[in-house]
């Protein structure tokens, strides 16, 4: 099918996924960060059930895989990430320990007290921190652990060009001692919390990124959508090196009492 036959909005999103599934990662993380989580999560067996929510193309769930006796779950609304997770899991043999399906974090096809483990790295910004904690305790049993990272403050002041770029993209951000209480708040014992290093936004994301941008661009060129997509990303990239004092992603682990 030529994209002329394709509506805009399907042209606009399979362009976006395109663009993120070409990278190792869709959000900032890396190898060590997802070991160094994993290494707070007591008693997990062979039988042991993890769910890795808004996975992507699954990065961080075949260090996971690797590091971790069980069986994962991973979840994402895009079937191309999906896709590229499954074929993933594949290549590394994990194929038997580890599936991804498509679904959406607000509706989760898991039961009740299902597993052992909840993981989430950089995903639950999408139906925001507070809630994801509430609605996914449901699905973990009683002493199962929950693992997400999420784009918090470092300083209870900062500059208004950063505070006001956050505040339109996610307004939930707020400071690490602010989201350790709404974890307890939501029915959590906080076991850790730790700020991702630097090399996560950089060698593990935006230079994966900046390596492809130009080749995107000659693909889609004169794509408005394509050009605005690596415009954005570009912004964001800079404003973290401004601005890296003063915000990052954090790694909340609780457990469910
Ligand atoms: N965890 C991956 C990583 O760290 O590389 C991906 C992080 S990416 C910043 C956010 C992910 O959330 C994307 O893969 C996106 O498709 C997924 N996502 C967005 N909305 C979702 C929803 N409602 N349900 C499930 N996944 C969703």
């Amino acid at each position: 099918m030529s994209n002329e036959n394709k509506s805009i909005h399907e042209f606009d999103f399979n362009l976006i996924c395109e663009y993120f599934s070409s990278v190792e990662r869709q959000g900032p993380g890396s190898p060590e960060v997802t070991i160094k989580a994993l290494s707070f999560i007591d008693n997990l067996t062979n039988e042991s059930r993890i769910a890795d929510i808004g996975c992507g193309t699954g990065g961080q769930t075949m260090v996971l895989a690797q590091h971790a006796p069980g069986t994962i779950t991973g979840i994402d609304l895009f079937p191309l990430f999906i896709d590229r997770f499954n074929s993933n899991a594949h290549k590394l043999n994990l194929q038997s320990r580890v599936k991804g399906i498509v679904g959406s974090m607000d509706n989760l096809p898991f039961r009740n007290e299902e597993f052992d483990l909840i993981w989430s790295e950089g995903a639950i910004y999408n139906i925001g921190f507070e809630r994801g904690l509430n609605e996914w305790r449901r699905f973990l049993k009683t002493g199962g652990y929950i693992a997400v990272t999420e784009a918090s403050w470092f300083t209870e002041e900062r500059p208004v060009e950063i505070n006001e770029f956050w505040m339109d993209a996610y307004p939930e951000i707020d400071t690490i001692s602010n989201k350790v209480a709404q974890l307890q708040k939501a029915g959590y014992m906080p076991i850790a919390t730790f700020i991702l290093p630097e090399n996560c936004w950089t060698e593990h994301f935006y230079v994966h990124q900046a390596a492809m941008q130009e080749a995107f661009l000659k693909k889609y060129a004169g794509n408005r959508t394509a050009e605005d997509l690596v415009a954005n990303q570009r912004h964001e990239a800079l404003l973290y090196a401004k601005y890296k004092e003063y915000y990052g992603y954090v790694f909340y682990i609780g457990k469910k009492i």
